[in-house]
């Protein structure tokens, strides 16, 4: 049996905590210690007008939509300086893929925030850019080139749900593909660009489909080393347009794939555990199926709490969460670099 079938093998059928133990050897051969670290950011969401039409998506409104909005630069620059009374190091800058705002105005907004609100931003997931080279008529290379000259510093993982072409056809087919959503990511990795990369499962994909996903990010790692780190969660089917029938992936599923993604992606340095979806228990738990980071300390997010999951804490509960779990927790900047040094040891 090759390798990929061999890792499809112990993904379908290995007992729960035997698939738990290999996934926590890999964690303790590339962080050893037992620290666990997290980060506090703000998810500002620009714009929730949209013309992609994901089927999984609870958040966006067509355009003329009553309630579709794009968030003034004042706006944005107020939500950062709150975020920075918070203790935020970055912000998550993201939105819908808006026909109506000129590239201009990203431009304008990237040199608006590091002029007058200055932090890190980690903007405009690989969907976001291969939109705006189709509407812009340029080159993906030039719309990453011109965005990170005006302030942009690392691009999220967002919009790659399951990179495999058969499931992005009926959940996503707007939105860039397989191979255009990993190129964008090389693009940018070559360009010396960090980068953070997703799984986001439970769309009717078969467990192959979802290691030919984690396959494929993994050979772009082993040419580029640009992903940071490396996130999973599923579906959330409420109050979505097209998938509110889907079943709810459950958490035994989630730590397997979790667990199975840190197996066959040990050239990805960091996986972060989901806890806004899963809840605390489930996130904590992760931390044993490979996870070594706790995420964020969201200060907004929108497009999971507009399908009804919000899970939120503070500082102290987080630091409580990591220490409970086992590990000596620290808060880090988006290169994973510690920011805060532990306050005990756990
Ligand atoms: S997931 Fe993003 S691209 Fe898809 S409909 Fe929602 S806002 Fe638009």
């Amino acid at each position: 049996m090759s390798e990929t079938g061999n890792l499809l093998d112990f993904y379908t059928n290995a007992p729960l905590l035997e698939l738990g133990a290999e996934a926590d050897r890999v964690r303790e051969a590339k962080h050893p210690g037992n620290r666990v670290t997290y980060i506090i950011d703000r998810n500002i969401n620009y714009t929730n007008v949209c013309v992609a039409d994901c089927g999984f998506c609870a958040f966006y409104r067509r355009p003329k939509h009553g309630e579709g909005y794009t968030l003034s630069f004042e706006q944005i620059g107020a939500k950062i300086d709150e975020a920075k009374t918070l203790g935020a190091v970055q912000i998550l800058i993201q939105g819908g893929h808006n026909p109506y705002i000129p590239f201009e105005w990203y431009l304008d907004l990237m040199r608006y925030i590091k002029r007058n609100h200055p932090i890190h931003i980690h903007g405009f997931s690989p969907s976001e850019v291969d939109f705006f080279a189709k509407l812009f008529r340029m080159e993906a290379i030039e719309v990453i080139r011109e965005l990170r000259k005006a302030g942009l510093d690392s691009i999220p993982g967002g919009g790659g749900e399951i990179l495999v072409q058969r499931v992005r056809d009926i959940v996503a087919k707007k939105k860039a593909g397989a191979d255009r959503w990993l190129e964008i990511m090389e693009l940018a990795h070559n360009e010396g660009m960090k980068t953070s990369v997703t799984m986001m499962y439970g769309l009717g994909e078969t467990l192959a489909e979802r290691m030919e996903h984690l396959q494929r990010v993994r050979e772009v790692q082993a040419r580029t080393g640009g992903f940071t780190a490396f996130i999973c969660w599923p579906l959330q089917p409420e109050n979505t347009p097209e998938m509110s029938h889907m079943p709810k992936t459950g958490s035994v599923e989630y730590l397997r794939t979790v667990a199975i993604s840190r197996i066959v992606l040990d050239n990805v340095p960091n996986l972060q555990s989901s806890w806004v979806t899963m809840g605390m228990k489930i996130g904590q738990l992760a931390l044993r199926f490979g996870c070594n980071d706790f995420g964020s300390l969201m200060i907004e997010e929108n497009v999971v709490s507009a399908a009804n999951t919000t899970h939120r804490t503070s500082t102290q509960e987080m630091e409580r969460l990591i220490r409970d779990a086992g590990f000596t927790p620290a808060r880090r900047r988006q290169d994973y670099s510690i920011l805060e040094a532990p306050a005990h040891a756990a």
